[in-house]
């Protein structure tokens, strides 16, 4: 199997699987017990946080467990809209190609009577600082954009947003799932306010996430009920999984270097090889780009088809994100980068890792084109476009 749909989800790491065992077959006692195998599972708690809030150039303080990315954009967005209504600042500022984490929670904040500005998004699939300059108002309570998209792979110039947000005083929040463990990140030199991340993005465990909350920002709790988080997060930790995130974003920036070295040569093969299909066109921006990250749109075909295709030569790919994924609805992202519905319906998302060789790279660079024309032949749309019935639209 090759598989090349990291960005939906990561294979766990040796290291983090071997961070996680301990913890459930010795060290099991609950974090909130007195006694000493309790506390000593309290303590490896703390030194968790510790690894996390270095990697991010955060204060352990700062650092709050979540389960996983979308809590944590829950989270953050709430606390920072309930804080600004408090002083009567109910305008939101992000963009139309958030993740879905992040797009519902506004669509409930409207609701309750906010405001939401989604900015556009360009054709490279990048939201820029003067855009957010330019809708920042007296009454803005928040700003949400994302560092890296999950489909398109475009990074955003994250510090100069940030420090757009600072100058005005809006606080900025940026999910950051995707960027975590990938790119270098320090939330004070980006002047980032609120930060969302998530293991099983970098090869780390599911269902476990944290939150990085600058000093002096209100949090909300979603979940009431004990006193874990200090007071902002109730539940017995999930001490395993902490320590397998832990782990896995420590290794993840000892080789973050070399990984992406890696990447870039693969990445760079892919592009060139799709880049060779007809009435084909790269997704996202070419150069501010996570170095696993390809996407492409190809004309005349459906995803969906494609997908199962590679699925059949052992290929594991995406056509957007996986939640979208079942529904037959075209991706929001590449609707908001400007592509046609049409366009928007056969696009393919090749998301790799470290562990990805060149082999496979070269295994995908053979199966897509041939996959590709088999659908384009058997599709009346294509054939249309061929005697020139229809316009080509890439
Ligand atoms: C995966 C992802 C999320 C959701 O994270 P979970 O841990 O799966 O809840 C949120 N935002 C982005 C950009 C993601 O890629």
């Amino acid at each position: 199997m090759i598989y090349a749909d990291n960005a939906a989800t990561t294979k766990m790491s040796r290291t983090a699987i071997d961070a996680m065992l301990p913890y459930m077959e010795e060290i099991f006692g609950n974090p909130s017990s007195l006694y000493e195998a309790g506390q000593e599972a309290a303590k490896a708690l703390w030194t968790a946080r510790e690894r996390i809030a270095a990697c991010i150039g955060a204060a352990p303080q700062e650092i709050y467990f979540t389960s996983g990315g979308s809590e944590a954009d829950n989270q953050a967005i709430l606390s920072a809209a309930h804080n600004g209504e408090k002083k009567g600042k109910k305008h939101i500022i992000s963009s139309a190609f958030e993740h879905h984490a992040v797009l519902h929670v506004l669509k409930k904040l409207e609701k309750e009577g906010f405001e939401v500005e989604l900015l556009d998004v360009h054709e490279n699939g990048m939201v820029y600082p003067d855009q957010v300059a330019d809708a920042i108002r007296e009454d803005t309570c928040l700003v949400t954009i994302m560092y890296a998209n999950n489909e398109i792979g475009s990074i955003m110039p994250i510090a100069e947003i940030g420090a757009v947000c600072r100058e005005k005083k809006v606080p900025f929040h940026t999910d950051a799932v995707q960027a975590v463990g990938h790119l270098p990140i320090n939330v004070n030199e980006q002047n980032i306010d609120l930060l969302s991340l998530s293991a099983h993005k970098f090869h780390g465990p599911k269902g476990i996430g944290a939150l990085y909350v600058r000093r002096g920002i209100i949090l909300e709790s979603l979940i009431e009920g004990g006193a874990q988080e200090r007071g902002k997060r109730a539940g017995t930790e999930n001490v395993p999984a902490v320590m397998g995130m832990a782990a896995a974003l420590a290794e993840a920036y000892s080789h973050m270097e070399e990984n992406n070295k890696k990447l870039l040569g693969l990445r760079g093969r892919l592009i060139e090889g799709l880049s060779k299909i007809s009435h084909s066109a790269l997704n996202g921006d070419a150069k501010s780009r996570l170095p696993g990250n390809v996407n492409f749109c190809f004309e005349g075909i459906e995803g969906e088809s494609l997908l199962l295709l590679l699925d059949d030569r052992g290929i594991c790919a995406s056509s957007g994100s996986a939640c979208t994924s079942g529904s037959l609805d075209p991706s929001h992202v590449l609707l908001a980068i400007g592509r046609p519905h049409e366009v928007a319906h056969g696009s393919l998302r090749l998301s790799l890792s470290a562990d990805n060789t060149e082999e496979e790279v070269e295994q995908i660079l053979q199966a897509v084109p041939e996959v590709v024309a088999y659908l384009r032949n058997m599709s009346p749309l294509w054939k249309d476009k061929m005697s020139g019935k229809k316009e080509f639209v890439l």
